[in-house]
C-alpha cells in the first residue's frame, strides 16, 4: 500500500446554492494514476474544482486532506503551492502573457526566484521531450492555439511545475490522435520523473488505452457509484455506463 496523498471524505459541494456533489469519498495514494469516469453532467469537473479550491464551488460538508494536511478551507494559490495542479479542457487565453512567462511565474510562486538561464534550460529540455516547437514558448498563452496545442501547453506546464497531484480534466475529449499521444506521453514522463499522482477525469476511455491505470472510479449524479481497477475501464469500454446501475 502506498502512502495516502489525497483523501476526500463525505464531500458535499454546492454551486450557487445547488448541491452538485452529495457525499464523495475518494483516496489517492502517492505515485498512483486514478481515473474518474462517468456520464456528462454528473459532477466530475466539480470535484476537480473543489479539490483545487475554485471559490465558485463551496464545500458545505466533508473534508479534503492533502499530503497529511486538511486543505478544505485553503485558498486556491496555497493549494497550488502545496502541489495540486488542474488542467482544463478549455484553458484561458491570455493575450500579452507568453507561455514561457506564464510557466515561469507559476513556478516562481512555488519555489521562489529562479535564474532565467536555469528556467530556459529546463523549459527547452521539457519542450523537446514533448516534441514541441520552441517557438510556442514565446507565443501568447493559448491565443490562437488549436485544441491539441492547448493540451500540449498544459502537459508542458505539468511537467515543469512537477505537482504532487495533477488533475487532468479531459471531459470534452475533442482531442485528435496527436494530442492523445501527447497526453499519454506527458503522463508517462510525469510519473517516471516525479512519481507524482494523477487523477484523470474523462467520459471517453480512449485516452486510457495507452496508460497504466491503478484505480478507476465511476461517478453518477454526484456520488461515486463504483470503484475498481483497470478492469472497470475495460468493462465501461465494452458495455457503457448504463450497465453499472444494476450492481
Ligand atoms: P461533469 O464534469 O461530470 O460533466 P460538471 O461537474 O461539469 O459535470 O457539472 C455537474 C453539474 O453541476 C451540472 O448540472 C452543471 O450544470 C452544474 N455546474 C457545474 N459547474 C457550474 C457552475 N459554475 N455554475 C452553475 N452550474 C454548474
Ligand atoms: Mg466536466
Amino acid at each position: 500500500m502506498s502512502k495516502e496523498l489525497l483523501k476526500i471524505q463525505d464531500l458535499h459541494v454546492s454551486v450557487e446554492e445547488k448541491e452538485i456533489l452529495h457525499g464523495v469519498n475518494l483516496t489517492i495514494g502517492q505515485d498512483e494514476t486514478h481515473v474518474l469516469m462517468g456520464p456528462n453532467g454528473t459532477g466530475k469537473s466539480t470535484l476537480g474544482y473543489a479539490v483545487t479550491g475554485n471559490p465558485a464551488y463551496s464545500v458545505t460538508s466533508g473534508s479534503i486532506v492533502f499530503d497529511g494536511e486538511d486543505i478544505t478551507e485553503l485558498p486556491v494559490n496555497e493549494r497550488a503551492k502545496k502541489g495540486i495542479f488542474l488542467s482544463f479542457q478549455n484553458p484561458l487565453e491570455v493575450p500579452g502573457v507568453t507561455l514561457s512567462a506564464f510557466i515561469r511565474s507559476a513556478l516562481e510562486q512555488k519555489t521562489g526566484r529562479l535564474r532565467l538561464w536555469d528556467f530556459k534550460k529546463k523549459l527547452k529540455e521539457t519542450m523537446a521531450l514533448l516534441n514541441m516547437d520552441e517557438s510556442y514558448a514565446e507565443r501568447d498563452l493559448n491565443v490562437g492555439f488549436s485544441g491539441g496545442e492547448k493540451k500540449k501547453a498544459e502537459i508542458l506546464q505539468m511537467l515543469m511545475l512537477e505537482p504532487k497531484l495533477a488533475i487532468l480534466d479531459e471531459t470534452d475529449s475533442g482531442l485528435d490522435v496527436d494530442a492523445v499521444r501527447t497526453v499519454s506521453e506527458g503522463v508517462r514522463l510525469f510519473r517516471e520523473r516525479t512519481h507524482g499522482s494523477l487523477l484523470i477525469i474523462t467520459h471517453s476511455t480512449r485516452i486510457l488505452e495507452a496508460l497504466h491505470v491503478d484505480a478507476a472510479h465511476v461517478m453518477e449524479e454526484g456520488v461515486i457509484v463504483r470503484n475498481g481497477g483497470a478492469e472497470l475501464v475495460e468493462e465501461i469500454n465494452e458495455k457503457g455506463f448504463g450497465s453499472l446501475k444494476e450492481d
